[in-house]
C-alpha cells in the first residue's frame, strides 16, 4: 500500500466512523474471513461496524466469530441498504470490480458517498475506490488485512477471533498452503496468527470434515460425469439443476469439485459447469497449474475473471451448449494448454 494511502486511512480512521465491509457474492471462507476479522478489529478501535454480504455463505462457515454483525443484501434488503446508506467508509474485500457483489448491490456501491477502500488481491482492479491496497501476488485478502492491521501498528490487538477468521481464509484460498500464492510470507503470518490464538487444527476440521452424505452422493456424480481431454492437459465435469436437485443441494456442497480434474496426472486445466436454473445461467469454475492462465479464460469467454490459476465466470447459454463451445474452445487454447 502506497505511503500516502495508508496516511490518509489513518486519518480517517483516527475518529469513530460508520462503516460498513462487504465482500464479493457467494462469499467463500476468504471473503468471509476477512469481513468478519477485519469487522471485529475495527470494532476494537472505537468504530461502529456492520458486515453486508450480497448473499449467504455456505454452512461450513457458520461457525466464524463474528457472525451477528452480518446481514444479507438478498434477504435483508432494507437494513442492508440502510447501513450503507449512513456508512462513513466502506472497505470491499476480496473483489476486483464492483460488480462481484451483484446488480442490485453495485447500484449501493456506485450512488454512495462513503469513503470506499478497496482490500483485494485479484488481477486487474477497477480503480473505482478511494484508497485501494490491492496487491496481486497475496494468498488471499485475510493475508492482506494481516498486513492491513500490521501496517496500522495494531497486530496486538489480534484476538484469537479475529485470528481464527484470518487464518480460514488464508487457508481456504491457499488449498491449505498449497497454491503457488503461498509464500514464505503467508506462512509466517499463519504462524503469527496460531501465536494470536488461530486454532489451526479445528479450523480444518470445521471446514473440511463436515461433509453431507447429500455433497459426497453429488461428488459422485460429479466424478462419474468427468471428461478428460489428454491431449489438451484439460478435464472438465458438469452438474445439472436436475443432479443438484436429486442431491438436495445446498450452498457450499460443490465446493473443490472443480479439484478432482486437476488432480489427475498430466491434467493442468480443469472446468466444472453448474447449471443454476433459477439464475438461468451455468456458473463455470475454472482452475490451472504453471503458467496457463484461466483468468484471461474467463476474462475473454465466459464473462469472469479471477486469478492465473483460479478464475470463475458463466454462461447464458443452456448446459449442453456451454459443454459443447468449452470443448471446441480447446483446439484455439492448444497453443497455451501444450507448452
Ligand atoms: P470459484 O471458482 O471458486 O467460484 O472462483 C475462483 C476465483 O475466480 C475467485 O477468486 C473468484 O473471485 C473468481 N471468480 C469466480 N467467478 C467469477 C465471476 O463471475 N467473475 C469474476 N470477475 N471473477 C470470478
Ligand atoms: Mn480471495
Amino acid at each position: 500500500m502506497k505511503k500516502e494511502n495508508l496516511e490518509g486511512i489513518q486519518q480517517l480512521l483516527a475518529t469513530p466512523k460508520r462503516v460498513v465491509i462487504t465482500a464479493h457474492r457467494n462469499p467463500d471462507g476468504d471473503a468471509v474471513g476477512s469481513s468478519l476479522g477485519l469487522a471485529q478489529y475495527l470494532i476494537s478501535q472505537g468504530h461502529n461496524v456492520h458486515v453486508v454480504l450480497p448473499n449467504e455463505y455456505p454452512d461450513f462457515l457458520k461457525w466464524l466469530p463474528g457472525q451477528e454483525l452480518v446481514s444479507f443484501y438478498e434477504t435483508e434488503t432494507e437494513i442492508a441498504q440502510q447501513y450503507l446508506k449512513v456508512a462513513d467508509v466502506i472497505f470491499t474485500l476480496d473483489f476486483n470490480h464492483r460488480s462481484r457483489v451483484g446488480d442490485a448491490m453495485t447500484k449501493e456501491l456506485t450512488d454512495t458517498n462513503a469513503v470506499m477502500i478497496m482490500i483485494d488481491h485479484h488481477e486487474q482492479p477497477d480503480a473505482y475506490a478511494k484508497y485501494m491496497y490491492s496487491d496481486t501476488s497475496m494468498s488471499s485478502t485475510c493475508e492482506m488485512a494481516y498486513h492491513f492491521i500490521d501496517k496500522l501498528g495494531d497486530t496486538d490487538q489480534i484476538t484469537p477471533e479475529i485470528a481464527n477468521c484470518l487464518y480460514t481464509g488464508i487457508m481456504t484460498d491457499t488449498g491449505s498452503f498449497r497454491y503457488r500464492s503461498t509464500t514464505a510470507l503467508t506462512h509466517a503470518v499463519v504462524a503469527e496468527l496460531i501465536r494470536k490464538g488461530a486454532q489451526n487444527t479445528s479450523i480444518h476440521e470445521n471446514i473440511y470434515d463436515t461433509n453431507s452424505l447429500s455433497r459426497l452422493k453429488l461428488q459422485s456424480i460429479a466424478l462419474s460425469h468427468l471428461k478428460v481431454f489428454k491431449e489438451y492437459g484439460t478435464a472438465y465435469t458438469y452438474l445439472s439443476q436436475k443432479d443438484l436437485n436429486s442431491c438436495d443441494y445446498r450452498k457450499g456442497d460443490t465446493e473443490g469439485f472443480v479439484n478432482i480434474g486437476l488432480s489427475i496426472q498430466g491434467i493442468r486445466f480443469a472446468a466444472i459447469f453448474i447449471e443454476n436454473e433459477q439464475e438461468q445461467i451455468v456458473k463455470i469454475s475454472l482452475r490451472s497449474k504453471g503458467d496457463f492462465s484461466v483468468n484471461q479464460v474467463a476474462r475473454t469467454y465466459f464473462d469472469g475473471g479471477g486469478h492465473k490459476n483460479a478464475a470463475g465466470g458463466r454462461s447464458t447459454d443452456s448446459l449442453q451448449e456451454t459443454l459443447a463451445e468449452f470443448e471446441n474452445l480447446l483446439p484455439e487454447l492448444e497453443n497455451e494448454l501444450c507448452v
